[in-house]
């Protein structure tokens, strides 16, 4: 009776334990700290509802100590609002996570300077007040996205939310995007392997 009582309660037990992420940041070319505090609450939010605890480091901070499961992003470009007009030419991912034949790696890279020109699209002139926290969403849901990947590891996209392909200007602002219930348990299910 104790055994079969334990057998059916582990699982339900191992399921609840969330996972534990570092997210070791290095920015590049300088970031606003509201942006930054924002990108951190969006992504912890986002992911969160899949199990998955986060912690954020900034590189220097990372350096002396050891983690279990370490995921590195780079923050390239300036993580900043500003008010010039958006580069409408320019081209290509928003953020990107690397592999290497075939295996998705815990490194990845956002791209703070599309991603500003990105979301100038979809913002008015009433957002430019809170420029810098709808930039800090946006990191953090393109955040969210790449961890969806490596926690998952996987390269397929879902059908919506955080998780699709493409995610439009106004999709990376607007007041709510998650993970869907099915890519939640997807994760969870694929969250038991290591990163590396
Ligand atoms: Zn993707």
């Amino acid at each position: 009776m104790r055994k079969a009582l334990l057998l059916f309660f582990c699982p339900l037990f191992l399921l609840a334990q969330n996972k534990e992420v570092t997210i070791v940041m290095q920015f590049a070319d300088g970031f606003s700290p509201q942006a930054l505090q924002e990108m951190q609450l969006e992504a912890e939010r986002i992911v969160s509802k899949a199990g998955v605890n986060l912690a954020f480091k900034h590189r220097h901070e990372a350096a002396q100590e050891t983690y279990n499961d370490l995921i590195f992003f780079k923050l390239t470009g300036r993580c900043e609002m500003d008010s010039f007009p958006p580069l409408l030419d320019e081209r290509g991912p928003l953020a990107f996570t690397f592999t290497t034949d075939g295996r998705i790696l815990p490194f990845g890279e956002v791209k703070c300077d599309r991603l500003r020109d990105s979301i100038k699209t979809a913002m008015s002139g009433a957002d430019y007040s809170q420029g810098n926290h709808l930039l800090g969403r946006a990191m953090g849901r393109v955040l969210a996205h790449e961890l969806y990947h490596m926690l998952a590891q996987s390269k397929g996209h879902a059908k919506g939310g955080v998780a699709r392909e493409f995610l439009s200007p106004r999709q990376l602002i607007a007041e709510k995007l998650d993970f869907s219930n099915h890519d939640c348990a997807f994760i969870q299910s694929n969250g038991s392997k290591s990163l590396l």
